[in-house]
């Protein structure tokens, strides 16, 4: 075995090595779950109407983290409130 050999199979076990440590962590970014969604009890029920500007699709947002959430996007535009109703 001279010396070209040994630098060639040492540089298949580095390679080696790399690919198998990359693989580990891409399948632990596809196997982690998602954090879980709040408790309940921290989220505020809402009733608010968005309508987007662009194509018109309109929603309503029953709950939020807060009382005044940020408007939810569609066609990469804020929505805009059309109602915001308080109980
Ligand atoms: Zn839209």
């Amino acid at each position: 075995m001279d010396v070209g050999t040994v630098i060639w199979v040492g540089a298949g076990v580095l390679m080696g090595v790399f690919l198998w440590k990359t693989g580990i962590g891409m399948l632990r970014s596809l196997t982690t779950p998602l954090p879980p969604p709040p408790p309940t009890g921290e989220l505020r029920k809402v009733n608010m109407r968005y309508r987007c500007g662009v194509c018109g699709v309109e929603l309503k947002l029953t709950m939020a983290p807060d009382e005044d959430p940020p408007p939810p996007r569609h066609c990469l535009e804020d929505m805009d409130i059309i109602a915001p109703i308080y109980d």
